[in-house]
């Protein structure tokens, strides 16, 4: 492949009159360096990539930085063995689109161990369309499984359930079988949660329990907790005897009101889910099941394909909650 001299990228800068987000050329030198150079056919949009896309101080720690914590494109040169011009690959995690350049660009420069191989049975784009969040919610599921949750248990709850990870778990449960309950805070997504196979849909409030008491009626059998604050709280509180909450997100705030009596009264386990630091054969183990048997059965339904020059608007959309599924990016 012959390599451009420039590539277009999302830039963000920090100036006297704050931070600023627009479409820059860069030269191909300014790539940060690394093994593998990727073209990129898509990126997404998570959460997380609306904060660095901000300037958030938790995520940017040095400007200019260009966001995107999800690519999957084509190695279009290679320092390492591992890795031949020519073979389709994704990124998710890791410091793309944290503290290295990510995926909001035509081309990304990362090391080699960061690279995954496109699995069999996801084309890049589909890969995208789950990108990080449906690996997180891949990776939440795999919590649930290993801790002995089964579909015969009864009722799964999943939060912020119209949202990227949300979403993708409602669909990866459904087509495991489990009783799916969906909480969303979005009347217009009830046909959307059903589609994905969603048995229940609850609104925010039933999850949003303000009485003090340490525990609650036990209803849930799993979660997967995407909104965090009271939300999770009132989960751990209701959820059944040696049932098992993941924790990924933290929309709804990140402090945790609790006793210790669900998990020593009830053998509750509350699992962490972080989908940037997950170990290389787990993450292999995650993306085979995505593209294979945990691969939901309407990926293209819960798509919106964008341009680098829509993300400005997509960012506050995500930031404001409004997003409704999964939102992929393509940088030409
Ligand atoms: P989205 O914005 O796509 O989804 C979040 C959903 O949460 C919204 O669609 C909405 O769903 C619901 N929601 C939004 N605001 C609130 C609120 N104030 N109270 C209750 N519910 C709310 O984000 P993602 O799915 O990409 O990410 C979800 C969370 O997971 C984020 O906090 C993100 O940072 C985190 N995350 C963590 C990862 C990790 O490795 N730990 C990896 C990926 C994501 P509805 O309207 O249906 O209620």
């Amino acid at each position: 492949m012959s390599l451009p001299a420039e590539f277009r990228a999302l830039v963000v800068s920090k100036s006297a009159s704050g931070i600023e987000a627009k479409l820059e050329a860069l030269a191909m030198r300014e790539l940060p360096a690394g093994d593998v150079l990727i073209q990129v056919a898509f990126s997404s949009l998570n959460y997380k990539d609306a904060l660095a896309a901000t300037g958030n101080p938790g995520i940017v720690k040095k400007f200019p930085h260009v966001p995107g914590v999800d690519a999957a494109g084509v190695v279009a040169a290679s320092n390492s063995p591992d890795w031949q011009p020519g073979q389709g690959v994704l990124v998710t995690g890791f410091d793309l689109g944290a503290n290295h350049w990510g995926g909001y660009a035509e081309f990304i420069r990362v090391p080699a161990h960061w690279v995954v191989r496109l699995p069999r049975g996801l084309t890049l784009r589909e890969s995208m369309i789950l990108g990080t969040a449906g690996f997180t919610a891949g990776q939440s599921v795999r919590a649930l499984i290993t801790h002995g949750i089964e579909p015969s248990g009864g009722e799964v709850v999943v939060t912020g359930a119209s949202g990227g990870v949300g979403s993708v778990a409602v669909a990866i449960l459904a087509r495991l079988g489990y009783n799916v309950t969906a909480v969303s805070g979005k009347p217009t997504a009830h046909e959307f949660l059903k589609s994905l196979g969603a048995k229940q849909i609850v609104s925010r409030d039933e999850v949003d329990d303000r009485s003090g008491k340490p525990l609650l009626a036990a209803r849930w059998s799993g979660s997967v907790d995407t909104v965090g604050g009271n939300t999770l709280s009132t989960i751990l509180r209701a959820t059944k005897t040696r049932g098992c909450v993941t924790a990924c997100g933290l929309v709804g705030g990140n402090e945790l009101q609790l006793t210790v009596f669900p998990f020593i009264l009830r053998g509750v386990s509350l699992v962490g889910i972080d989908s940037v630091s997950c170990p290389m054969a787990e993450r292999l183990d995650i993306w085979s099941h995505l593209a294979d048997d945990w691969k939901p059965a309407r990926l293209e339904a819960i798509a919106t394909e964008i341009g680098l020059e829509d993300l400005a608007h997509y960012v506050q959309e995500i930031l404001a909650g409004h997003i409704t599924g999964r939102v992929i990016v393509r940088p030409k």
